[in-house]
């Protein structure tokens, strides 16, 4: 599931702070309809304190990332969950400078969940991508360059 981590928020934050910008990140990541995220049990969101006080604040960096690739996630999607996160947050803190990054994850680079097994269909990601692993399918080809065949369940454990 998506890891939402926002670094760099101003000192001082309190609980109810934190809980409305909570609300307002699930908000956002749930208008995507093409992610199929439903709510706040389908992403992780961590705040992480910073050590040092200077700065804080100025800029906000927001990381999204164990987004699983998925054929519907596409570009458009993904920039469109960049803007709609960050600009939330702005809105909350309008004097920060706020960037949101978001990374799209293969299953194939290592992943394990204490959950029941995951199992992914091989599908088209971004045009020729394989979704379990990143690797390429040449034109016409059924199979990726690292063998997971169109179609076909993987069970990643
Ligand atoms: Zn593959």
């Amino acid at each position: 599931m998506p890891v939402i981590k926002v670094w760099g928020l101003p000192s001082g934050q309190t609980e109810d702070d934190l809980r409305h910008l909570h609300r307002t990140i699930v908000t956002a990541v749930t208008s995507i309809d093409e992610l199929g995220l439903r709510d706040q049990n389908d992403m992780t969101c961590l705040f992480p304190p910073d050590l040092m006080l200077y700065g804080l604040g100025e800029e906000i960096i927001v990381e999204i990332d164990g987004l699983f690739a998925k054929p519907e996630r596409t570009l458009e999607v993904c920039h469109r969950l960049a803007a709609c996160v960050g600009s939330a947050i702005k809105n909350l803190y309008p004097k920060a400078k706020v960037e949101c990054f978001i990374t799209n994850f293969y299953p194939a680079q290592g992943f394990w969940t204490s959950a029941k097994p995951t199992v992914f269909i091989c599908q088209v990601f971004s045009g020729c991508r394989c979704n379990i692993c990143g690797g390429f399918f040449a034109d016409g080809d059924e199979v990726c360059a690292s063998g997971h065949q169109l179609g076909r369940q993987y069970a990643i454990k």
